[in-house]
């Protein structure tokens, strides 16, 4: 075979420095290259920007990479200009000097790939329809945000439709997303218009990501606690609220970390300015509501930790999976409190504004949303495998690498069990018939269901064996036997149960067989070590009725200053955990309930005081 100067494999290694495609990248180039048209759904950091910058290069003219993050576009036009693809940008950020340089070098056919904000194709595109420009590929890149159904959506996204109507021959379509539900990816193929679009969706497991949900008492201690056992890592933290993530810029910057902070409402030169400080680890740590982020490419983000928990699942693990995306361990975490389903409620009802009537269909959806995120929250299951199954993927039933697999599972000898329910399918094939999981539960666990006793099942001998087995339990040994080949589960439209080859290895061999699974008893959850040795001198004891009167008193002396209530201070109770636990430390002090980030700034130094001073022996 004649070896081409120039092909898909060339350009991986000459202009990317990689030697192998991922997963489902050739597949795209592909059809791409066929020129027809494409639906990718592919985690983040899937890598799905070199799926169309390859064809962008093998095919006549110019790309069109329709993307919603004018503050990378610099970036990703400097990465493929320094690898040598002519690239360029059209978006609000240009000078009219630049902007007028720009379009002069696209008409003369220097670029290959323009990257462009939706928002500008109507002004714009006069100058990407005249001439013989030849625009043989759009690619729409974060295609979710076309979707109002999508956790993003952005109604410029709606223009693209039209400018590629405008364009004198329909080019190649190309739609990219990490996140698509059905609904979402239905919405992409009917508004963009796809024709028999190659669909691909890749696998959304990250083996490399490491889940965990933690209920913290208090957040902010359990932040530190994290942050103090990866002082040399970077990391994004993602808040609900402006408001917390100035709050807590603040009080980490106090603490002299190294910490920078993006969100809507800061100017547009300080949001560019701290991008930067983080991407160039000048400020290895993001405070960041989830304005921030979307295809950000920093590969050595070891953490991202969620402070409040947002509002669906896609956002969850669209933000959670920018951790890792070298491929080394990085870290998922959550912090859940019930609270945050508050925030999320009000947070949804409000994103109508006063539009009337409410959509109360979308509302809905979002709400339904907002319930499976906090199933996440909540579950023992593994977390893995929560995540994955509502993406609609099977999972393993335990990942190992989750809180909940951690803490939560142990290994059990299930040869016992897998001798009774593959003894009860057998039972039931000899009476010549089969059924689905449901029944055998039910058989198994001596259900007195009407179809049950009809068919007389509750005269098999094995009826009833595992009466005192959960019904969840069972399902959940039966569908690891399925995995395991020791059943078969198979159907056309009822998938029902069956006997494999190797169901004779448990029944007759008797094979001794153990699983990871929930262990029966819950252990305390989450025990945070570091919080623990934090805690050390932090007295649990009785309450010290002589510092509670002091700290009364201080109280009333700054509440009087400030012109405010003594409850607007502290409360009672605050007060009293106080003379309870005696916190001489800030740290400590943030433990106390009622001490959130600005109290502690402000009264933090002066009640800790207090208390180190009413201790001090007498001498
Ligand atoms: P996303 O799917 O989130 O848009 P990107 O396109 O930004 O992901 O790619 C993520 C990272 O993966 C980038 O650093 C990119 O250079 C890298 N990458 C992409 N394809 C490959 C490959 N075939 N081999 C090695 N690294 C790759
Ligand atoms: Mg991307």
């Amino acid at each position: 075979m004649p070896e081409q100067a120039f092909d898909k494999y060339a350009i991986l290694k000459n202009y990317f420095g990689f030697t192998e495609f991922r997963q489902g990248q050739e597949e795209l180039i592909n059809a791409l290259l066929e020129q027809r048209d494409v639906l990718a759904v592919m985690p983040t950091g899937a890598g799905k920007s070199l799926c169309y910058q390859t064809p962008a290069l093998l095919l006549e003219g110019l790309t069109v990479v329709i993307s919603p993050l004018i503050s990378l576009m610099k970036d990703q036009v400097s990465g493929l200009s320094s690898a040598g693809i002519p690239a360029a940008y059209l978006n609000s950020s240009l000078a009219p000097d630049e902007y007028y340089e720009t379009i002069a070098n696209l008409r003369n056919g220097m670029y290959k790939i323009l990257y462009i904000a939706p928002e500008r194709l109507k002004r714009d595109d006069a100058h990407l329809l005249g001439g013989s420009l030849g625009i043989s590929l759009v690619v729409v890149d974060e295609a979710h945000c076309i979707s109002q159904w999508g956790h993003d959506f952005r109604p410029s996204y709606l223009l693209i439709n039209e400018f590629i109507k405008r364009l004198n021959t329909r080019p190649t379509i190309a739609a990219f997303t990490a996140t698509a539900t059905d609904k979402v990816k239905n919405d992409i193929l009917a508004i963009l218009n796809l024709d028999n679009p190659l669909s691909l969706t890749t696998g959304f497991n990250r083996e490399n990501l490491y889940f965990e949900v933690q209920k913290p008492k208090d957040k902010f201690y359990a932040l530190i606690d994290y942050l103090r056992a990866h002082t040399d890592k970077s990391g994004i933290v993602y808040c609900a609220t402006r408001k917390t993530v100035d709050e807590l810029h603040t009080a980490l910057s106090v603490k002299g970390l190294a910490v920078t902070r993006y969100h809507a409402g800061l100017e547009d030169i300080e949001r560019r300015e701290n991008q930067d400080d983080f991407i160039y680890d000048r400020k290895p740590l993001m405070i960041a509501t989830n304005a921030f982020g979307m295809g950000i490419d920093k590969s050595n983000v070891s953490f991202v930790i969620h402070y409040n928990m947002p509002k669906n699942i896609e956002s969850y693990y669209q933000e959670a999976g920018r951790a890792g995306r070298d491929g080394s361990p990085a870290d998922c975490i959550l912090f859940y409190s019930p609270r945050d389903i508050r925030i999320n409620e009000f947070l949804i009802n409000k994103s109508q504004g006063d539009e009337f009537p409410k959509d109360e269909a979308l509302i809905a959806h979002n709400l339904s949303l907002l319930k499976a995120m906090t199933f996440y929250a909540t579950t023992d299951e593994c977390l893995r495998s929560r995540l994955l199954a509502y993406f609609g993927e099977q999972a393993p039933s335990y990942c190992g690498n989750c809180s909940n697999c951690n803490t939560l599972f142990e290994s059990i000898d299930i040869t016992l069990p897998a001798q009774k329910i593959i003894s009860c399918v057998y039972r039931i094939e000899q009476r010549g018939r089969r059924f689905g999981k449901l029944m055998l539960i039910d058989i198994l666990r001596g259900s007195k269901s009407q179809k049950l006793l009809r068919d007389h099942l509750d005269t098999l001998s094995t009826y009833g064996i595992m009466a005192d087995t959960s019904a969840h339990r069972i399902r959940t040994i039966v569908d690891h036997l399925v995995n395991e080949g020791y059943l078969t589960f198979s159907g056309d439209e009822y998938p029902v149960l069956s006997l494999s080859p190797r169901s004779g290895e448990i029944i007759f061999e008797k094979k001794s067989l153990s699983m990871m699974l929930p262990k029966e008893v819950e252990p305390p959850r989450f025990v945070v070590t570091q919080q623990i040795e934090n805690l050390q001198g932090f007295e649990q004891g009785q309450m010290d009725e002589a510092l509670f009167a002091k700290l009364r008193a201080l109280r009333s002396h700054l509440a009087k200053q400030a012109h405010v209530p003594s409850y607007i201070i502290f409360s009672d109770a605050s007060l009293r955990e106080m003379s309870r636990k005696k916190p001489r430390t800030l740290d400590q002090f943030q433990g106390i309930t009622g001490v959130g980030l600005v109290k502690m700034g402000k009264y933090g130094e002066t009640f800790t005081k207090l208390i180190r001073e009413h201790d001090k022996p007498e001498s």
